[in-house]
């Protein structure tokens, strides 16, 4: 497995620091927490898209696009990182947003990501939620071909092979760290949501026969349709990479019992998790990823299910701009 055949663009600040939380951990009772800072991507406030962008501007540019077309979320981080790739790499960036979370607040709509976004100058549009947003993607694209430009569609999330390329180099990366820091790494966990950081993650676990299981907490499906989805891309990832039948089914394990009430949608214990991660460890996760990610796994250590000599790394896939966009919902 050899990354460097695959067309990369440098976009993030790598290698992310791997580190040990003290007062968590001390905190919690529970077993060794370390946290992969992939917030630190360093890409317009970073995150976990920038690596996916790596090998998906590459290809873009390898295919002599000009314009960038993707969609999310209103208060995707993945369209923030894809308008900050597409400014410093020259190109034109148009996102569409499913308006995925009903009755939102003003600063949930024009604050945070969405401030970002326009910042970095990309075109905005907003459709219903429910919508195909394939379709609107494909729609937009046929308009910019008849104007002559040369669109890329990238998925949602930045999710297909290529993408989570950057989560296979991720894991390549992390075995590093853990074994210059004299670190057996027990379990990895992370949110999870359109599947390309988990497929990368478990797809590279594997092919270094690391032996380490990954967990990824959901943020939107159940737990059999995200394991679906992330264990369809791995297999195409395996695939793509010349290693079809690598990855079995049961190396997918997604818990989804912290989602609350959908995509989006605060619970009290992803607000409380991210408190408790900015007052013990001056730390801050985001509302609608990494926030829940957090909740699950302080949940599942405090029934036990974590053991106390464990070494658990949570990937911190970002997000933080986002909390401006929630600012209302963190008072205690
Ligand atoms: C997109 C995102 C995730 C989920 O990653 P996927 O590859 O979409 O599963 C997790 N955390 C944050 C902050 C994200 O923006």
């Amino acid at each position: 497995m050899l990354l460097s055949r695959y067309p990369r663009v440098s976009l993030a600040h790598l290698p992310t620091p791997l580190e040990y939380l003290p007062r968590l951990t001390k905190y919690l009772n529970g077993p060794n927490i370390y946290v992969k800072r992939d917030d630190c991507t360093g890409l317009g406030t970073g995150g976990n898209k920038t690596r996916k962008l790596e090998f998906l501007i590459a290809d873009a540019i390898e295919k002599k696009a000009d314009v960038i077309i993707t969609q999310g979320a209103v208060q995707s981080n993945h369209a923030r990182q894809t308008a900050a790739a597409a400014a410093k790499v020259g190109m034109k960036c148009e996102l569409v947003f499913e308006k995925r979370v009903t009755d939102a607040s003003a600063a949930y709509m024009e604050s945070g990501n969405v401030f970002l976004d326009k910042l970095f100058g990309a075109n905005i549009r907003e459709v219903e939620n429910g919508s195909d947003m394939n379709m609107e993607m494909d729609n937009i694209s046929s308009d910019l071909k008849e104007k002559g430009m040369n669109p890329y569609i990238i998925p949602g999330g930045g999710s297909n092979p290529i993408g989570a390329l950057g989560y296979v180099d991720c894991v390549l990366e992390l075995i590093r760290q853990a074994n210059s820091m004299d670190v057996v790494i027990d379990k990895i966990i992370h949110a999870t949501g359109s599947a390309g950081t988990q497929a990368g993650i478990v797809v590279g676990a594997k092919a270094l026969n690391s032996k380490i299981p990954v967990l990824g907490i959901g943020v939107n499906a159940n737990k059999e349709k995200q394991e679906e989805k992330v264990f369809k891309l791995a297999c195409e990832l395996c695939d793509f990479l010349g290693m079809s039948g690598l990855v079995e089914r049961e190396d997918v394990i997604a818990n989804c019992d912290y989602v609350g009430d959908g995509y989006g949608v605060p619970t009290d214990e992803m607000n409380a998790a991210i408190l408790t991660l900015a007052r013990q460890e001056g730390l801050l996760f985001d509302p609608v990823y990494s926030g829940k990610g957090l909740a699950g796994m302080i949940d599942l250590i405090n029934k036990g299910q974590l053991k106390k000599d464990e070494n658990i790394v949570f990937i911190h896939t970002g997000g933080s701009a986002g909390l401006f966009a929630y600012h209302d919902l963190l008072k205690t």
